[in-house]
């Protein structure tokens, strides 16, 4: 097998081993197997957020392949397994009317991956509704509970993340019994429902407004629209302080003419969040930019850089070199991958 055909950007090489495991004994049982004997392991879900070498990886793949979502014990909580399809799970709650992940449609993935990286967007964060994350601690080879408080959440990030003790076996949420979203936080999908900030509408209503959001910007998998062939953003949006911000701010009016205003979200304790996509095109890295060996800029979204077909995990990680060069000359910022390198490094 090549991990490629386990990847939305469609790259990767082989795997020594694969086990797909079903259930959550399969799943417990695969790691220890291969814990026991030294063998490297990479938990795969969706591989929505992977980055595999050419070469492939050098150990056993487990495929997270676990199925349930149950409701309780307390009203609007629901527990998923780790292997259930990620937009399924918010269609159902959207559908039993239960608030707090519509914003979060379209992104592709399984449910277990959703705390690794606190995923994101449209104003929500899965931070924001899980109450504990069920894991396997390959560490100590016990099962627990992780309560949100002691997950480390943050902007893309959480305790689990770039740390391979802890397998996601279920994740629970605490969602708000109603049928209506909670209120509206991102500026671009209130205007896209022609409602103020802060507003609520149905939650049904702001799932359709992100998903078609979202396929305008190529950021739903489509196996037709090669511009979805990716891993979503392939960076982070930078979070700096006022002194980085002020330079980043006096090099955008010496380039770009006095007037311009670098965008920007406040992320507290005086810091903000600069869009990447921003940084990126004004560094000189348009929509479609291709060097030529079939790794590009999306054509609909900056921040998605994809796999035309013809490129190789190689051409991708150039093209990404290229790109955080480019910036860091032209602003002084550094920019950090957001997808898990496997066997590459940018
Ligand atoms: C078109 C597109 C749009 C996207 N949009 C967004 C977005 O809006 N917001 C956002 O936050 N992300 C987005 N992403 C990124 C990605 O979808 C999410 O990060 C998603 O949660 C990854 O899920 P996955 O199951 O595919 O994980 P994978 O890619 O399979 O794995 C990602 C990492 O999580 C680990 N992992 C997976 N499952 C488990 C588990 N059960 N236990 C322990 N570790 C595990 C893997 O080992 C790996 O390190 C997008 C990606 C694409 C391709």
């Amino acid at each position: 097998m090549r991990l490629a055909d386990y990847t939305t950007v469609r790259l990767g090489g082989p795997a020594r081993g694969f086990v797909r495991a079903s259930t959550e004994e399969e799943l417990i049982e695969a790691v220890r197997t291969a814990d026991a004997s030294g063998e490297p392991v990479l938990v795969l879900g969706g591989g929505s957020n992977l980055v595999v070498a050419d070469e492939g990886f050098d150990g056993t793949v487990i495929q997270v392949a676990t199925r349930g979502v149950s409701p309780g014990p307390d009203v609007g909580t629901v527990t998923v397994a780790a292997g259930e399809d990620w937009d399924a799970v918010v269609a159902r709650t959207v559908a039993e009317g239960l608030a707090g992940l519509e914003c979060l449609s379209g992104i592709p993935g399984l449910a277990g991956a959703t705390p690794i990286q606190n995923v994101g967007a449209y104003g929500q964060e899965v931070s924001q509704t899980i109450t504990q994350v069920r894991v396997f601690d390959r560490k100590t080879g016990e099962t627990l509970q992780v309560p949100n408080e002691q997950c480390g959440f943050g902007y893309r990030t959480s305790r689990f993340r770039g740390e391979d003790r802890f397998v996601v076996l279920s994740v629970t949420f605490g969602l708000a019994v109603q049928v209506r979203s909670v209120p509206v936080r991102y500026a671009e999908l209130a205007a896209a429902l022609g409602v103020a900030p802060g507003d609520q509408v149905e939650s049904i209503q702001a799932r359709s407004a992100v998903i078609e959001l979202r396929q305008r910007k190529g950021m739903v998998i489509d196996p037709a629209d090669p511009d979805t062939r990716s891993v979503g953003s392939f960076f982070v949006n930078p979070v700096l302080d006022a002194d980085t911000m002020a330079s980043v701010e006096a090099v955008a009016r010496a380039r770009y003419g006095p007037g311009t205003r670098v965008p920007r979200f406040e992320a507290g304790d005086g810091l903000v969040k600069v869009p990447a996509a921003w940084l990126i095109e004004r560094a000189g890295f348009g929509k479609g930019y291709s060097p030529g060996d079939g790794a590009r800029i999306s054509s609909k979204h900056t921040l998605a850089l994809v796999n035309s077909g013809s490129a190789s995990t190689a051409g991708l990680m150039a093209l990404a070199r290229e790109i955080r060069d480019g910036v860091r000359d032209t602003f002084g910022v550094p920019l950090a991958p957001e997808p898990v390198l496997v066997g590459v490094a940018l």
